[in-house]
């Protein structure tokens, strides 16, 4: 993993799209018009404090985060 980045991955089976995670985090996260979960998988470290507040607060404990 870059030293510069942040990973992340979502487990889609536990995500029930409640958008919380977009609240937290928009430039990382976004429900889709579809009804899906769009998602940066390695954004920049500059949104590691929103993406780990994210993760917090994902009612369904479904994202996973790496930091460096
Ligand atoms: S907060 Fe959690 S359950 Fe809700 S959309 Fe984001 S990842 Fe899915």
């Amino acid at each position: 993993m870059s030293k510069h980045r942040v990973a992340i991955t979502v487990d889609n089976y536990r995500c029930h799209r409640y958008g919380l995670c977009e609240v937290e985090a928009p430039e990382v996260f976004r429900l889709t018009a579809d009804g899906r979960l769009a998602y940066r998988a390695q954004p920049s470290l500059w949104s590691r404090e929103d993406v780990l507040m994210a993760a917090r607060n994902c009612p369904m404990q479904a994202i996973h985060v790496e930091t460096p």
